[in-house]
């Protein structure tokens, strides 16, 4: 059975099987209204088990563990054209959970399959390796897979982070325990039946939805998962190395961010704006790259502000679906409060609110968790607002006098993930580039991402690096092979 039977609450999907029977279970909310979706279960430790002893049996399956490059790559072709095909409904679900707007979930839609295809490809294309002997041997490099990989993922993208941690997770030979989150749990199960559907073996992608904090923990400490690859907040991503580190098992962690947007003098102001306004209001700020600190630098700083404010304040916020939207509400309410505290916090440590910092007025928005684009100066880089990542459309904008200011400044946070740099000095680009202390630095661009560049943060925003040929070898251990030569060593 591959379809998804319609029940209330979602069944789990384990061992290709649809499955009920949670005794837990826990609503769906459409954040721009307020109104139930739908019921999702959660997952118990009893199906954790389950789970993951289906996963241990099938990943050792001859069949799946000794599958030839080019035959898996032709399963996660399938992957890719029943994603393209089934493009709309992901949108739509993960529209109703998270309120992104249309547009937005639909290019999601098509990157989630440009994902499996990339991957397909890299899986048919990657060889091991013949290192240098220093004898009469061979000496080799291969790559096996860990076995059971549970792949824990937010909120705020979930099409494109599933798509990120499972289609190379099945390239390397893995099998997979995806765990979404409760805000958007149901791309994970249309994935997980596009998977059978596509011709995975049962057992190789199981879908438990369920609490982070009960379902997501029993992944991570049972004995047989053998990886997690986990993207979300910093706290919880500490708290899962931590159990990692005490199992000794890999884990690739992509965390948040408080990415520095920087303005030199000699920028192209106009585009400059536009890409700040796409860098932290575009999904409402809920990205872990959000440009969320901005600096400008002295010289240009009121004209440029001026010029920011008045540009976003155009931006149109809108019930998700509607044409030309440009922000739906925020994934949750519980989200939007938190990100209110934040604005009441900036405001008792001396911030200007130079727009927004409230809710929209109207009677489309009275039912949802919309806030709108926000822009907050006058602060230090030490206030709250400043330091912490609020993950919503919240803007702090700082200044800096020169360049050592600005790289002082900028590297003074906890968090390493993005950064963006505006100059017309090439020279400066590179070095302020070198020098700023994240694992990606866009020039004279922002949020300018690609599946076949290797993506993760510096400091306290992650370990490890998904996409590209590493994002496929995340997910593999490396086996050093010696053969001797020596004709007298063998028979
Ligand atoms: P979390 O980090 O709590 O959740 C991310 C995923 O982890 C979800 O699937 C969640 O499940 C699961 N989870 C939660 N607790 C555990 C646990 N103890 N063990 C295993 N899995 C767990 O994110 P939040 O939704 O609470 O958001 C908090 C903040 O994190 C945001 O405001 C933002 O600052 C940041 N964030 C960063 C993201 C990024 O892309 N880097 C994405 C999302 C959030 P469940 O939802 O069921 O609790």
């Amino acid at each position: 059975m591959s379809q998804q039977p319609d029940q209330d609450p979602k069944p789990l999907l384990i061992n290709g099987e649809w499955v009920s029977g949670a005794t837990e279970s826990f609503d769906s909310i459409n954040p721009a209204n307020g109104k139930v979706n739908y019921a999702l279960q959660v997952a118990s430790h009893a199906q954790v088990d389950a789970a993951v002893a289906s996963a241990k049996a099938a990943a050792a399956e001859p069949a799946w563990k000794n599958m030839l490059p080019h035959v898996r790559a032709q399963l996660l072709v399938r992957m890719a054209d029943l994603i393209v095909q089934h493009g709309d409904e992901f949108a739509r679900l993960q529209m109703q959970e998270n309120g992104k707007v249309w547009s937005e979930c639909k290019a999601q839609a098509s990157s989630a399959a440009a994902t499996f295809r990339y991957f397909a490809s890299v899986c048919e294309t990657l060889g091991s390796e013949i290192t240098p002997s220093r004898g009469n041997y061979l000496s080799m490099t291969a790559y096996e897979p860990y076995g059971v990989v549970a792949a824990i993922t937010p909120w705020n993208s979930p099409l494109t982070m599933e798509a990120q941690k499972v289609a190379p997770a099945l390239a390397a030979g893995n099998a997979v325990i995806l765990k979404p989150s409760e805000i958007t749990p149901s791309p994970a199960l249309l994935l997980g039946e596009i998977g059978l559907q596509a011709g995975l073996p049962p057992g190789i992608l199981n879908v438990l939805t369920g609490d982070g904090a009960v379902t997501g923990k029993a992944l991570v400490q049972h004995r047989d998962v053998r990886m997690v690859s986990f993207t979300g907040g910093t706290a919880t991503g500490r708290s899962i190395g931590m159990i990692a580190a005490g199992r000794l098992i890999p884990v690739a962690l992509e965390l948040g961010g408080k990415s520095p947007h920087i303005v030199f003098e000699d920028a192209n102001l106009d585009a400059a704006v536009q890409s700040i306004i796409g860098g932290i209001f575009e999904g409402s700020g809920q990205s872990c790259v959000a440009g969320s600190r901005l600096f400008v630098q002295a010289s240009i700083y009121d004209e440029f502000i001026a010029l920011l404010v008045k540009r976003s304040s155009t931006i149109k916020v809108d019930q998700p679906e509607v044409a030309g939207a440009q922000m739906g509400p925020l994934s949750s309410f519980g989200h939007r409060a938190r990100i209110e505290k934040f604005v009441e916090s900036a405001k008792a440590e001396g911030g200007q609110i130079a727009l927004g910092g409230k809710r929209p007025e109207g009677s489309q928005f009275e039912n949802g968790a919309f806030f709108l684009p926000t822009i907050i100066t006058g602060l230090d880089n030490q206030a709250i607002a400043v330091r912490d990542e609020i993950f919503g459309p919240v803007l702090c904008v700082l200044r800096f006098e020169d360049e050592a200011d600005l790289i002082a400044q900028a590297n003074d946070s906890a968090f390493g993930l993005a950064s963006g740099i505006w100059t017309a000095n090439y020279q400066r680009a590179w070095r302020v580039a070198r020098a700023l202390e994240t694992g990606l630095v866009w020039i004279n661009t922002y949020k300018q991402l690609s599946i076949s560049t290797p993506f993760g943060g510096f400091k306290d925003s992650g370990i490890g690096r998904e996409k590209g040929v590493t994002g496929l070898r995340l997910y593999q251990q490396s086996k050093g092979i010696y053969w001797s030569m020596d004709p007298n060593n063998m028979g």
